[in-house]
C-alpha cells in the first residue's frame, strides 16, 4: 500500500478564486486581499493516494505528519504542471519543416506524414515518443487532435491510459482539401466516434473530444455529424480551428456566402459550446468575440505556432475584452516546441509586438490554473488545495549557468517566474509527476 510522501522545496500555485482580472501584476501593487496566488520559498507538499494531502510550509511538517517520508527539492519550485490546450499528437516528424504557410503546410508536410498512423507499429512508436517528450517538458494535461484512423487513436487512449493522465482528445476529422486515403466517410467517422467515445470517454482521467480538423477539410455534412454526436453526448468537448489565416478565411466566407462570419459557421453546425476549444483566434472580428462571449467558447492562443507559418499576431488585450478564457497551445506540429516556457516566452513577445505588456502571473496563470478553469477541470486540476489531483512539476531554476548566474539578481516571484518563462526550457524540468506517481525525473 502507499504511504503519503512529503515533497520538500519552494511551492507556488494559484488560489481558487484567481482569474486575470483579479491577479497582482507585480509586487509593488500587493495587498493580502489580493494575493491570489500561494509561494512559499521553505515548503512543503503531501501527496496521498494521487491526491493533494497539504501544502504549506516545511516547519508545519513534523507536527502535521511525523516520520514521514520526505523526498527533498530543495531550491527547486514544486507547482502544478502545464496544461497545453492545442496540439498535435500526430505531428512529430514533421515540425521544422521549410518554408510554407498554412493552407501549403499541411499539403506538403502534413497530410503526408499523417498517412503514415495507418501503420499501428509505426503509431505506437510515434505516439509513444511523442507522449515521454510532452512530460518531460512538464506538462501534465492537453487538448490534442489524435489520428485519423480508429485503431492509432484507440493505441492513443491506450498510452495515455498506462499514463494515467488527465486528457483530452480525439480522432481528427475531415473529409475535403486532403489526400483520399485521409478522407474517411461520414458515417466511417461517425462509428469510429462512437465506439472511441464508448470506450474512453470519462474513463480513467480520459475526455473524448470531437475534432473536426477545420471548416475547410470538413464537408457541412460532416460538420453536422460533429454536431449530431456533441447532442449525444454533451459533456464531450469540441475542438477545431478558427481565423488562423487570412487566406483560410477568404475561403471558408466563399464556402459559406450566408453565414455571418467563420465562428457563424461552427455555430450553424451545433459546435461552438462552452466546451469548445478554437485554435489560433488570431483573425477574429468583434462580431466573433461577442459570440465567443455568448457561447462561453474557448481560445487556444498558439504564439509558436503563429510565429513560424507567419499567420499574424493575436491580440491578447482586444480578446480580454469579450471572454477571459484565454488559454495556450504549444500547436506542436507548427508549433516547433512542446515547452509552455516557450509558448510563454513567445506570448509575451507577441503582445509587445501588439504594444501589451503582458504580465507574469497572467501568463502563468493561463498555461496552468486558467486553462483548468476554462476547460471545466477547475475541481480536479491546477491548484494545490488539498483533495485535487497531484499532477504537478518540479522545475529546477538553476538548471543553466546562465540561468544559475540571473538568479541570483531576481528579488521576488513575479521576476522569477518571467526569467524562467524568457530563458527557461525542458532542461528546467527536473520531474513531472502524474497522479502522484514520478513520470519523468531528469538529471
Ligand atoms: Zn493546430
Amino acid at each position: 500500500m502507499n504511504e503519503p510522501i512529503a515533497y520538500h522545496g519552494a511551492i507556488f500555485y494559484f488560489k481558487e478564486t484567481a482569474t486575470i482580472a483579479n491577479l497582482p501584476i507585480n509586487k509593488d501593487k500587493l495587498s493580502d486581499q489580493d494575493t491570489q496566488y500561494v509561494y512559499i520559498e521553505d515548503g512543503v507538499l503531501v501527496v496521498d493516494a494521487g491526491k493533494i494531502k497539504f501544502a504549506g510550509n516545511f516547519s508545519e511538517l513534523k507536527n502535521k505528519f511525523p516520520g514521514i517520508k520526505v523526498v527533498d527539492y530543495k531550491n527547486k519550485i514544486i507547482t502544478p504542471g502545464f496544461i497545453d490546450t492545442h496540439q498535435h499528437a500526430t505531428q512529430s516528424a514533421i515540425v521544422a519543416a521549410y518554408g510554407d504557410k498554412l493552407l501549403e503546410w499541411l499539403d506538403n508536410y502534413v497530410f503526408p506524414s499523417e498517412s503514415s498512423y495507418s501503420d499501428k507499429a509505426s503509431a505506437t512508436k510515434d505516439l509513444t515518443f511523442f507522449l515521454d517528450q510532452l512530460v518531460s517538458n512538464g506538462t501534465t494535461t492537453a487538448v490534442s487532435y489524435g489520428p485519423l484512423f480508429y485503431e492509432a487513436s484507440d493505441i492513443f487512449f491506450e498510452e495515455l491510459k498506462k499514463r494515467n493522465m488527465r486528457f483530452i482528445t480525439g480522432n481528427i476529422i475531415m473529409d475535403e482539401n486532403s489526400p483520399a486515403n485521409l478522407q474517411l466517410t461520414t458515417q466511417v467517422n461517425y462509428d469510429n466516434c462512437q465506439k472511441l467515445i464508448a470506450k474512453w470517454h470519462n474513463k480513467n482521467r480520459l475526455s473524448y473530444c470531437i475534432s473536426p480538423r477545420f471548416a475547410l477539410a470538413c464537408s457541412g455534412a460532416m460538420l453536422e455529424m460533429c454536431g449530431a454526436l456533441k447532442k449525444e453526448h454533451p459533456d464531450c468537448y469540441i475542438q477545431t480551428h478558427l481565423d488562423e489565416n487570412l487566406n483560410e478565411i477568404a475561403a471558408v466566407k466563399k464556402l459559406y456566402p450566408k453565414l455571418k462570419n467563420y465562428f457563424d459557421v461552427y455555430d450553424h453546425y451545433g459546435l461552438a459550446t462552452d466546451r469548445t476549444i478554437f485554435g489560433h483566434c488570431i483573425h477574429t472580428t468583434d462580431a466573433e468575440l461577442e459570440a465567443f462571449k455568448k457561447t462561453g467558447a474557448i481560445i487556444s492562443w498558439c504564439p509558436l505556432s503563429n510565429n513560424f507559418l507567419g499567420s499574424g499576431l493575436f491580440n491578447f488585450a482586444r480578446a480580454l475584452k469579450y471572454t477571459d478564457k484565454i488559454t495556450l497551445g504549444t500547436d506542436w506540429g507548427a508549433g516547433n516546441c512542446l515547452s509552455m516556457f516557450a509558448v510563454l516566452d513567445d506570448a509575451y513577445k507577441v503582445s509587445m509586438l501588439n504594444s501589451v505588456k503582458l504580465p507574469s502571473m497572467v501568463r502563468w496563470y493561463m498555461a496552468t490554473y486558467g486553462a483548468a478553469r476554462a476547460l471545466q477541470l477547475h475541481d480536479k486540476i491546477g491548484t494545490f488545495k488539498p483533495g485535487k489531483e497531484a499532477d504537478f512539476v518540479v522545475i529546477d531554476p538553476n538548471a543553466t549557468p546562465y540561468l544559475k548566474y540571473r538568479r541570483e539578481k531576481v528579488s521576488d516571484i513575479f521576476e522569477l517566474l518571467f526569467i524562467l518563462m524568457t530563458l527557461g526550457s525542458e532542461e528546467n524540468i527536473k520531474a513531472t509527476y502524474i497522479y502522484g506517481e514520478c513520470a519523468y525525473l531528469g538529471d
